[in-house]
């Protein structure tokens, strides 16, 4: 599953099938990518995607898509899981373990994948321990992005996107040339209902609480590559891949632990 990255039966679920052929690999990559909103793991997950190839998995994709459904075509753990998301909180790990397990496929893919938005409570990793245990693989890493939480407020609020190309922006730091509309395809920006003020506030307190623990199960276990995210998306990538580079050939100290 890579070459032109395809998401789309991970993000249809069930059985699709995924219509790419992975291309040998001297090393598919298996990645956790850990982090607060907004610290800019999609523009990673992205970035990532175009060097070492394996397919970007994000969760929040999956919720986001059931906006587009009709009414009539959402069940009722599609409801929940959207409700959930508008509000800013995590979707109960039963409805997002359903939705993982359809998918072992992707996990056990030559391409690799990098998964983004997932695991986000301790719950789920320890669930995704047993699904990959399952299916024979290994995580390489855990690649953990660290953002102090005044400049995530500012990434988040900022932030705006195209709903047709899907192209992002900021309406500070990546402007477009006219302000409110798309570059590339002239369509009006819009703003993730999760960016806004009332459910980042709940989105940063689901973090601390459910998420920010894993940090320290994934590092217990030797697997946590701490990267700062405060430079540039290409800066970032380059550390990140650095530190692959270095754990892969076993060069890597563990990062200390946070106080
Ligand atoms: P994201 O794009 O990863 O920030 O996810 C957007 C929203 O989708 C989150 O704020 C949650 O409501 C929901 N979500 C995504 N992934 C998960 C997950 N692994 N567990 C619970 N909720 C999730």
């Amino acid at each position: 599953m890579q070459g032109k990255t395809d998401r789309a039966a991970w993000l249809k679920g069930g059985d699709a099938r995924c219509n790419v052929e992975p291309k040998k690999q001297s090393h598919p990559y298996r990645l956790v990518l850990l982090g607060a909103p907004g610290v800019g793991k999609g523009t990673q997950a992205e970035l990532l995607h175009a060097r070492l190839n394996a397919c970007q998995l994000s969760t929040g994709d999956i919720f986001r898509g059931i906006k587009a459904l009709a009414e009539c075509e959402r069940t009722p753990a599609a409801k929940q899981a959207l409700d959930c998301m508008l509000r800013g909180d995590l979707v109960p790990d039963e409805i997002v373990l359903s939705l993982v397990a359809e998918r072992t496929r992707c996990l056990r893919c030559g391409g690799g994948f990098l998964l983004d938005g997932f695991p986000r409570t301790v719950a789920q990793a320890e669930a995704l321990d047993q699904l990959l245990a399952k299916q024979t693989v290994k995580l390489d890493a855990v690649v953990g992005y660290d953002l102090p939480t005044e400049q995530i407020i500012q990434r988040l609020s900022g932030r705006r996107i195209c709903p047709k190309c899907k192209k992002g922006y900021h309406v500070q730091s990546l402007p477009p040339k006219v302000a409110g509309v798309c570059d590339h395809c002239g369509t009006a920006l819009q703003q993730r209902d999760d960016d806004r003020p009332e459910a980042i506030r709940v989105r940063l307190e689901a973090y601390e609480k459910n998420t920010a623990p894993l940090a320290e199960y994934y590092r217990s276990k030797g697997l946590l590559l701490s990267i700062p995210a405060t430079e540039t998306p290409e800066k970032t990538l380059e550390r990140t891949l650095q530190a692959l580079q270095a754990k892969q050939n076993g060069g890597a100290k563990p990062p200390p632990a946070k106080r």
